[in-house]
C-alpha cells in the first residue's frame, strides 16, 4: 500500500491507495507547518492502517522550482532542491518537507517519493515561460511556473478511460475550486497555464485576485507594506471581495456580479488558452466548482460558443461526465480531480523504475 501525504499550511491530509484503488483517508485541520510531526502519527491512525503495511509515502509537493520537474524518490538532495523553493512557496514547501521530516522520524527505512504541482508545466514553451523583464531577474527565479499540474496530468491519465476516446489532441482543461486556474493541454503536454510566478496569477478566485497589474501591486504594497499587500491579493480578494464568500452555492443567490466576474474571466483567460494551442478539441472541467456547478459551468460554455461549443443543458445540470450535444463541434466533459491518486501512481511508476516495487 502506498500512503499518498498532503501536508498544506494549514492542513494535513493522508490518503491509502493499494493497486491504484483508494482504500483510507483522513485529515487534520488546522495546524500549522511545525505541527505536522504531531498529526501525523495521530491521522495515521484514524486511516487504520499500519506502517508495517505500507511500501511507500508519495508526497505532494507544491513547488519544484525548474529543477524538480519529474516524480522522485526522496533523498537529501531532494529535500535541498525542496528547500532551494521556499521563496517561491513560503509557506506549502516548509510543510511539505515538514510532511517528509515526520514520516522519517516515524519511519525511518520507509521510502519516500515526491511529485511536484509545477512539474506538468515544464513543457511550455520558454516564451510562455519568461516574463519581459531583465535577465538577473529571471535568473533569479522571477518567471512563470504554473500550478495544479497533478491535478492536469492526472485529468490526462485518466480521461481516455473515462470517455472511452482518445485523448483530444487541444484540450482546454479547467480547474476550478478554491484555487482555479485552466490549462492548454496540446497533444498530452502542456504549453500554456493561467497561473505563473504564484497561484495567485490568471482566473478570479475563493480569495485571490488572479490577474492584476504589477503596478497596482506596488500601490498596494506602498499602502498596506509588502506583508498588508500580499494578505490582500491572496486572501481578501476575489469572490470573497466581489462577493462576500468564496462559496458559489452562497453567491449565485446573493452576489451575481462576483459570479458574472468569475465566469466573464475563465471565458477571457480560455481564449488566450486556446490561442496557446492553435484551436479547440475538446473542454474538460474539474474542481469543486468544475464538477459540481452547473451555473457557472453554462456562463463559461456560453462564452466559448463562438468557439462552437455546445452543451445539453440536462447533461449539463446533472454534472453528466458528457455535456457537449450533438450539434457540438467541441466535446465537454467533467471529471472529479484525482491529484492523490496520481501522487501514487506517480510512486509506483518510480518505484518500477527503481526495481523496488
Ligand atoms: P479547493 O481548491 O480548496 O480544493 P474545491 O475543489 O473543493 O476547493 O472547490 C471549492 C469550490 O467549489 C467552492 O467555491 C464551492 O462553493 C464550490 N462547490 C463545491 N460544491 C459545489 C456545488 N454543489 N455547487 C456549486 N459549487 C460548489
Amino acid at each position: 500500500m502506498i500512503l499518498v501525504v498532503n501536508a498544506g499550511s494549514s492542513s494535513l491530509k493522508l490518503a491509502v491507495f493499494r493497486d491504484g484503488r483508494e482504500v483510507a483517508r483522513a485529515q487534520v485541520a488546522e495546524i500549522a507547518a511545525d505541527g505536522h510531526r504531531a498529526a501525523l502519527p495521530k491521522a495515521l491512525a484514524e486511516t487504520g492502517v499500519a506502517l508495517g503495511d505500507l511500501a511507500a509515502v508519495a508526497h505532494r509537493v507544491v513547488h519544484g522550482g525548474t529543477g524538480l520537474v519529474a516524480p522522485c524518490r526522496v533523498t537529501e538532495a531532494v529535500m535541498a532542491g525542496i528547500a532551494a523553493c521556499v521563496p517561491l512557496a513560503p509557506l506549502h514547501n516548509p510543510a511539505n518537507l515538514e510532511g517528509m521530516r515526520a514520516v522519517a522520524a516515524l519511519a525511518p527505512d520507509l521510502p519516500q517519493y515526491a511529485s511536484f504541482d509545477t512539474a506538468f508545466h515544464a513543457t511550455n514553451p520558454a516564451v510562455a515561460l519568461r516574463y519581459a523583464i531583465p535577465q538577473a531577474a529571471h535568473d533569479a527565479g522571477i518567471r512563470r511556473y504554473g500550478f495544479h499540474g497533478l491535478s492536469y496530468a492526472a485529468t490526462v491519465a485518466g480521461l481516455p478511460g473515462l470517455t472511452g476516446q482518445a485523448l483530444p489532441r487541444r484540450l482546454l482543461a479547467a480547474h476550478l475550486g478554491n484555487g482555479a486556474s485552466l490549462c492548454a493541454i496540446l497533444d498530452g503536454a502542456s504549453v500554456a497555464t493561467t497561473m505563473g510566478y504564484s497561484p495567485l496569477d490568471g482566473l478570479t478566485m475563493g480569495s485571490r485576485s488572479g490577474a492584476i497589474d504589477g503596478n497596482a501591486v506596488l500601490r498596494l504594497a506602498e499602502l498596506h507594506g509588502i506583508a498588508g499587500a500580499g494578505d490582500i491579493l491572496n486572501r481578501q480578494s476575489g469572490l470573497v471581495a466581489l462577493g462576500g464568500s468564496n462559496d458559489m452555492r452562497i453567491l449565485h443567490k446573493t452576489a451575481p456580479f462576483a459570479v458574472a466576474h468569475f465566469a466573464y474571466w475563465a471565458v477571457r483567460h480560455a481564449g488566450s488558452m486556446i490561442a496557446a494551442m492553435g484551436g479547440l478539441d475538446a473542454i474538460v472541467f474539474t474542481g469543486g466548482i468544475g464538477e459540481n456547478d452547473h451555473v457557472t459551468r453554462a456562463r463559461i460554455l456560453d462564452g466559448l460558443a463562438f468557439m462552437g461549443v455546445a452543451y445539453d443543458a440536462p447533461a449539463n445540470r446533472q454534472n453528466a461526465r458528457a455535456l457537449h450535444d450533438a450539434a457540438s463541434r467541441v466535446a465537454i466533459w467533467t471529471v472529479a480531480a484525482a491529484e492523490e491518486r496520481h501522487i501514487a501512481d506517480e510512486a509506483r511508476q518510480v518505484m518500477a523504475a527503481e526495481g523496488t516495487l
